[in-house]
């Protein structure tokens, strides 16, 4: 395994850092305050700006519009553009549509790809997934209740949804519903595409989390299904196969994630870094000069490079021996990378002092938001579990 990066790969993560720093940090106290749809022209202006860098969407091949990297190279490009909130959505890579453009284009038909994998992955329209549901527990979606029926050549759909990130502005939803409901319980579910301007698709609300009910990108929906008839064509894949799909979605979901979320360490510690440097705490001493300050520093940097080690071993086996044999790792990097994430940017918030709990600075956002890391694509305790379990196999 060799994680440098040739001289090529320098250069465009070189290119990413100066995107980042020159013009997507300088944006984030006007943008993450605003109602996003008041500045989705202004997110427009600069995904164009990356498409004429050639740094559009990494994580899908060039025949589809991508810059097609390899999941170690988009491991640390990732790393890159993770230190800000703006920097996936501006190069295309956010989740929920990530996922979905990879599921679509493994597995959509040709008329799918066309109608909605093509437009997403321009960045052209946008997208959410519907699997978790208020009445049953997501940890185990196999519970799921939602329904699809098929009548007339047409599914009707019925049940409710919540968490859905990014409904609020999406084009189409893909819903995870029961098809099958006396079949063995994974093979239950299908993944069926539901446009958002159907009579039947019903927007619920915006969900308040931590304070924020957000909107458009950075927002989390609960949405409905009211006899909700689409085209039985819209069904992803074959009838009973939604966990098949499920695990092949989430799995380099998590990954991303991952990846993602090492940005969030490397910008808050270099937070921290700053402020102790230069706060004085007598007419000698700066706060770096203190013991435990200094531990805190050395031991977030040792736990951030061991996490970025695991997730590109990771990426590297997935890409090597295949999803199947890198399953454990992938479960390890969620709950060992969100925990790292949330001690530093923790260990970050406190050196600030009353600074770190302000809007000021990228902290508290980071905060507020990445708590959820934790819960989402499979709580802690969950992936924790199927490590155990194959480990006392
Ligand atoms: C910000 C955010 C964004 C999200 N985005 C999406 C999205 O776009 N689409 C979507 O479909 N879903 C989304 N989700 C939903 C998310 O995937 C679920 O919240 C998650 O799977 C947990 O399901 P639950 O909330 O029903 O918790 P429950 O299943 O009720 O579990 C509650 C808690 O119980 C504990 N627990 C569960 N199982 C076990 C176990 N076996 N052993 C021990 N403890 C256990 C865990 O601590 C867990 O947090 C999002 C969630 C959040 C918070």
């Amino acid at each position: 395994m060799n994680f440098e990066s040739p001289p090529w790969l320098t250069e465009q993560l070189e290119q990413a850092q100066a995107f980042v720093d020159e013009e997507l940090i300088p944006l984030e106290p006007s943008i993450l305050s605003a109602d996003f749809f008041d500045v989705e022209p202004q997110l427009k202006a600069l995904r164009e700006k990356v498409k004429a860098l050639g740094l559009w969407a990494p994580h899908i091949p060039s025949s589809i519009g991508g810059c097609g990297k390899s999941l170690v190279q988009l491991g640390l490009l990732s790393e890159v553009l993770g230190q800000t909130p703006l920097g996936h959505y501006s190069f295309g890579c956010q989740a929920p549509d990530a996922g979905n453009i990879e599921l679509l284009h493994k597995f959509g038909s040709e008329q799918q790809k066309k109608q909605w994998m093509q437009p997403l992955a321009n960045g052209d329209i946008r997208s959410c997934f519907g699997m978790t549901e208020p009445e049953t527990a997501g940890s185990n979606p196999t519970l799921l209740e939602a329904s699809a029926v098929l009548e007339n050549g047409e599914w009707v759909l019925n049940g409710r949804k919540w968490f859905t990130s990014s409904a609020d502005g999406a084009q189409f939803c893909i819903a995870m519903v029961v098809t099958g409901p006396e079949e063995s319980k994974h093979k239950r579910a299908s993944m069926i595409i539901v446009p958002t301007d159907n009579p039947g698709y019903k927007f619920v609300r915006n969900i308040s989390i931590m304070g924020e009910e957000g909107s458009g990108y950075y927002s989390h929906a609960e949405i409905a299904f009211d006899n909700c008839r689409v085209p039985e064509a819209n069904l992803i894949g074959e009838v009973g196969s939604g966990f098949t799909l499920a695990q092949e979605r989430l799995g380099p979901g998590r990954i991303h994630h991952c990846m993602r979320w090492l940005g969030i360490c490397r910008r808050s510690l270099n937070e921290m870094i700053d402020y102790v440097k230069i706060r004085k705490i007598s007419s000698s001493k700066n706060l770096s000069d203190m013991q435990t300050i200094q531990h805190w520093i050395a031991e977030s940097a040792a736990e951030i490079e061991a996490a970025r080690t695991l997730v590109l071993q990771t990426a590297w086996k997935i890409e090597n021996l295949g999803f199947e044999a890198a399953k454990n790792e992938v479960s390890m990097i969620k709950y060992h990378t969100a925990n790292v994430m949330q001690r530093v940017v923790d260990r970050s918030v406190q050196a600030l002092g009353g600074l770190g709990m302000t809007d000021d600075k990228i902290l508290a956002y980071f905060y507020r938001h990445e708590r959820a890391a934790r819960i989402y694509d499979g709580p802690d305790e969950v992936h924790k579990m199927v490590v155990a379990r194959n480990l006392l196999k």
